[in-house]
C-alpha cells in the first residue's frame, strides 16, 4: 500500500495571503527568517489579518540560513510558554522548515531529536496545533511537503527529517512575497524546482498521483523560469506555482542522486558554499547520462512533453542540452572547477563524498543503482566536465 499526502487547502494566487482573516483560532505563533518579510511589511499584513480574525499573535524571528537543532528547540520552548494552536511559517525554506521541526517538540517537550531522525517515525501530531506555511521563494516547496532539514552543528550533519506528520495543513502561494527574490535566488531555486520534478517522475517510487503534477511543474519551468529570472512577475508568479506542484509530485515520489550529490556536497570544500539549487543545476545533466541507461524511457517522456523530437536517445540528449542551455543563460557554471572548487582539494575529499551521498536518503529512490566507485567517477565527471559513459 502506498500513501498520498498534501496540504488539506492550498490558497494562491495574488492576495491569497488574506485568507488568515479566515483562520478559526486563539493564538498564533509567526516563524520567521531573517528580516525580509518585515522589511516588505508582509509581517505587518499578517499580524492585521490575524487581528481581524481575533488570534492573538507572537513572532518568533531570525531563523538562520540552514537552521540549527538549537533554533528549533529555543522555537519549540517558546511555543511551549506560548501555547499556540496555529504555527505559522513564513519566509524562504529555513524558516518553514525549522518551524516543522519545532512544532514536533512542542507537542512532544519529551522527544529527543535523535528519535525522529529515523524517516516516518514520528509521533501523531496536531494534538496542540495546525500548521501554516506561507512560502517567499520559489523552490524548495516545503510549504507542500513532509521534509525539513535541519542542522547539527556540533556533528557537522544535515539531518533532512521526513514524515507526512510535518506535511502543512495549509499552505498559502501568494506570489507577491517571491516578487521579493533577487535575480540568482530565483535562478537556483528555480533550478532547484525543475530538479525536484524532473527526479520525482524517474523515482522508483513514481506513481499516476504525482507523473502529472511533474511534467506540468517542468514545462512550466522551461516556459517560465527565465522571464522570471529576468524580472518578469507574471512568469514569477508561474514559477511560484510550478515549484509548488514540483513539490505536490517529490514529496510523495521522492528524490534521487542529484539531490544526494547536492547534499554532500554544499558545504564539503573550503572555498565556500555551493548553493543548494546551484548544485543541482550542475548535477543533473551528469545524472540523467548515467541515469539514462536504465531509466531511458522515462527520461524520453519528459524531453517529448517539452516538444524534443527524435528517437529515445536523441531526444535524452536534446533534455540533457537544454538544460544545460538554461544553465548558461542563468549563469550557473558546468562544472565544480568552474564553480570555483579546487581540484587538489576535491580530490582528496570526492572518495568520502561518494560514500556519504550513497547513504543519502534520496539515493534509496534513484532509478538506476549506484555503487561508491560510480558515485566517485560520476562526481568526477562533473568537475572536469567528462563525459557520463558508464
Ligand atoms: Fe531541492
Amino acid at each position: 500500500m502506498m500513501r498520498y499526502t498534501l496540504p488539506r487547502d492550498m490558497y494562491y494566487g495574488n492576495g491569497a495571503l488574506e485568507q488568515l482573516k479566515n483562520i478559526k483560532g486563539k493564538k498564533a505563533i509567526l516563524v520567521l527568517g531573517g528580516g525580509s518579510m518585515k522589511k516588505f511589511g508582509f509581517v505587518e499584513r499578517v499580524v492585521k489579518y490575524l487581528t481581524e480574525a481575533g488570534i492573538e499573535t507572537k513572532l518568533f524571528e531570525n531563523v538562520e540560513p540552514d537552521p540549527s537543532v538549537e533554533t528549533v528547540m529555543k522555537g519549540a520552548k517558546a511555543m511551549q510558554d506560548f501555547e499556540p494552536d496555529w504555527i505559522i511559517a513564513m519566509g524562504g525554506g529555513s524558516p518553514i522548515d525549522a518551524a516543522k521541526a519545532m512544532w514536533v517538540f512542542y507537542e512532544y517537550p519529551d522527544t529527543s531529536f535523535e528519535e525522529i531522525i529515523q524517516p516516518f517515525s514520528f509521533p501523531e501530531l496536531r494534538q496542540k496545533a495546525k500548521f501554516i506555511a506561507i512560502p517567499s521563494t520559489s523552490g524548495t516547496a516545503t510549504e507542500v511537503t513532509a521534509f525539513s532539514v535541519i542542522t547539527d552543528y556540533a556533528k557537522g550533519i544535515k539531518y533532512p527529517l521526513a514524515d507526512f506528520n510535518i506535511t502543512p495543513d495549509i499552505a498559502i502561494v501568494d506570489p507577491a512575497l517571491a516578487e521579493t527574490m533577487p535575480p540568482t535566488l530565483t535562478a537556483h531555486t528555480g533550478m532547484d524546482a525543475l530538479t525536484h520534478a524532473v527526479e520525482a517522475y524517474v523515482s522508483t517510487l513514481n506513481s499516476p498521483f504525482t507523473d502529472p503534477l511533474a511534467i506540468k511543474a517542468i514545462q512550466m519551468v522551461f516556459e517560465y523560469l527565465m522571464a522570471s529570472y529576468q524580472g518578469d512577475m507574471s512568469a514569477r508568479e508561474q514559477m511560484h506555482y510550478a515549484q509548488c506542484m514540483a513539490g505536490q509530485a517529490f514529496s510523495n515520489a521522492l528524490l534521487g542522486i542529484v539531490h544526494s550529490m547536492a547534499h554532500k556536497t554544499g558545504a564539503a570544500f573550503s572555498t565556500g558554499h555551493i548553493p543548494h539549487g546551484c548544485a543541482n543545476a550542475i548535477y543533473l545533466p551528469y545524472v540523467i547520462k548515467f541515469n539514462a541507461k536504465t531509466a531511458q524511457k522515462r527520461y524520453a517522456d519528459i524531453a517529448r512533453s517539452l516538444g524534443i523530437t527524435g528517437t529515445d536517445a536523441e531526444i535524452v540528449k536534446g533534455l540533457c542540452d537544454k538544460i544545460d542551455e538554461y544553465n548558461v543563460k542563468l549563469g550557473i557554471p558546468k562544472t565544480l572547477k568552474e564553480f570555483g572548487i579546487n581540484e587538489k582539494e576535491f580530490l582528496e575529499k570526492v572518495a568520502v563524498i561518494a560514500e556519504l551521498a550513497i547513504g543519502d536518503a534520496c539515493t534509496g529512490s534513484n532509478p538506476r543503482t549506484i555503487t561508491v566507485k560510480e558515485m566517485e567517477k560520476l562526481l568526477t565527471c562533473t568537475y572536469y566536465g567528462t563525459e557520463v559513459d558508464f
